[in-house]
């Protein structure tokens, strides 16, 4: 039910936000406080039906066909007001997370304005293939292809890193080639969807382009919208086993889905490395947004001789790391997204220590003050002494979490590495040339790194194989998911 309190969240639907029904409402809760945060209006069935079909209007009403210019003067206008009201998408995004002011300004905010400037670039320079074919009988003809937009796009995306990685990297490009989308954000960030919500109508896009359904996933507005048979396509951010149930939910139709999945991403430092320097990466790889990014590193295989400095380094870098007031700029590292989150991610220290792990850092949960003890706080921890065949190894924990390995070989730490079915990121910490491209390119992942985590040119493809998904985003990947070719074939 809607209290006074707090404020509610509603729908956005054929361009315009849905009344509240107070039987369908949930409460939003502060991860760093456990306080009521927000009242969030759930769609029922029949409201996501109603999206979907402003979606499909919006398309038939001319969407579809509106110049590349105009849609993407229209992402810029969009980026534009991003900017004019950063601090209240700050806000809001602190809000829902937890995480640091700081990371929301210099990374999710900031990087949400630069996906709708990066993909109006893309959208707008792209040309069309096109060939002439030459057959043995003397016949020519000219081939080419025109990309038509997808249709109705359902959009469903995660709590970690909800604006930046996830809604606007999907959302510019979708609405740049001509989509419309429904958006089902996760119930733990239903904030920044809705504002942009606003800044989308401001920015002069038309109703029903872009519609925004709340809610939980089976059972509530995320299977209702997956399942939905006017939906042309999924684009997918979340964990591998909710992607296997969309994946089943889109095979009626033959849907093309587009999958960003989980990880168990290592990071391989060898020998020759400037310690300091690894140190410091591996730090960031670890712990950015508490853990919770599906690029971070959660298993380390470190040259045996370089093994204690790389622990004692690390440890210590990880007990420098400020926990508290999310407002406050000097704080590094927030709460996890929830209560239950922690739990699960507890139950891996509990795994950890039945097999024998040694803690060197962190382990338990932190206590800061009768302001923030509601929260879903938890310590930056590492581990030793865990081998591959343990789960906390094997199984993606999503937190500052994460295991130290030594090895002796190239050989073996590429095999370390490889010996997973997730297949996301890695990254290769070395000072030799030739090693770095060496091992790199054996990662068997989407993303390898060489000195350095989480780089992103926004027109590479980003993605990964086995549990880590389907398909590639970024770029000429975003492209070629959200458009459907027609080959066209003149004889001359
Ligand atoms: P999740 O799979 O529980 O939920 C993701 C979204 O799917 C949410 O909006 C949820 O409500 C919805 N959902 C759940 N069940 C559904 C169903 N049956 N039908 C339709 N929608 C459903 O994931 P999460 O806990 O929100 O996010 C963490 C996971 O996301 C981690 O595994 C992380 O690695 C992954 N992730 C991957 C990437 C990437 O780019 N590869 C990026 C960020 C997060």
């Amino acid at each position: 039910m809607p209290t006074e309190t707090v404020p509610v969240i509603r729908n956005f639907v054929g361009g315009t936000f849905a009344e509240p029904d107070p039987e369908h409402c949930f409460t939003k809760t502060n991860p760093a406080t456990g306080t009521p945060l927000a009242t969030v209006h759930e769609a029922d069935r029949a409201l996501v039906d109603r999206a979907v079909r402003s979606a499909r209007g919006a398309l038939e009403d001319g969407w579809a066909d509106t110049p590349v210019r105009e849609r993407t003067a229209l992402l810029r206008r969009a980026a534009d007001l991003i900017e004019e009201r950063f601090e209240d998408f700050v806000a809001a995004e602190v809000g829902d997370t937890g995480k640091p002011v700081t990371q929301a300004r210099e990374l999710d905010v900031a990087r949400a304005v630069a996906n709708f400037r990066a993909f109006a670039d893309i959208v707008a320079a792209a040309g069309q293939d096109s060939y002439l074919t030459d057959l043995p009988d003397g016949r020519r003809a000219l081939n080419y292809a025109v990309r038509k937009p997808l249709g109705v796009v359902a959009v469903i995306v995660p709590w970690n890193l909800p604006l930046l990685l996830l809604l606007t990297w999907k959302v510019a490009p979708a609405l740049a080639c001509g989509n419309a989308v429904v958006v089902k954000p996760s119930e733990e960030t239903p904030s920044t969807a809705t504002l942009l919500a606003e800044v989308l109508a401001d920015a002069g896009l038309p109703a029903g382009a872009y519609n925004v359904v709340h809610g939980f996933g089976a059972g509530s507005a995320g299977e209702f919208l997956v399942t939905h048979p006017d939906v042309d396509g999924i684009t997918f951010t979340g964990s591998s086993a909710t992607g296997t149930e969309v994946m089943r939910a889109a095979a009626p139709g033959v849907r093309p889905v587009s999958f960003e999945l989980g990880g168990k991403n290592a990071a391989i430092v060898f020998d020759d490395v400037d310690v300091e320097e690894a140190l410091d990466g591996l730090s960031r790889s670890v712990f950015t947004n508490t853990g919770q990014v599906c690029l971070c590193t959660e298993r380390l295989y470190v040259h045996r001789s370089v093994f204690a400095d790389i622990v004692d380094g690390l440890a210590e870098r990880a007990a420098r790391l400020r926990l508290g007031d999310p407002l406050s700029t000097r704080t590094t590292t927030g709460p996890l997204i929830s209560h239950e989150h922690r739990r699960k991610v507890l139950g891996y220290f509990d795994l950890a220590e039945a097999a024998g792990a040694k803690v060197v850092a962190g382990g338990g949960t932190p206590h800061l003050g009768p302001e923030l003890d509601g929260g879903a706080w938890l310590e930056p921890t590492l581990w030793t002494g865990l081998t591959n065949a343990d789960r906390p190894v094997r199984e993606e924990i999503f937190g500052p979490v994460a295991a130290l390995i030594p090895f002796d070989t190239e050989e073996e730490a590429v095999a370390l590495a490889n010996d997973t079915s997730y297949g996301l990121a890695a990254a290769v910490w070395t000072n030799d040339l030739r090693r770095g491209h060496r091992v790199a390119q054996r990662m068997d992942v989407g993303m390898a790194w060489v000195n350095t985590w989480f780089l992103r040119d926004l027109r590479s493809p980003f993605g990964g194989a086995g549990l880590s998904g389907i398909g590639r985003e970024g770029g000429a990947s975003s492209l070629h998911f959200y458009t459907e070719p027609t080959n066209v074939c003149v004889q001359l």
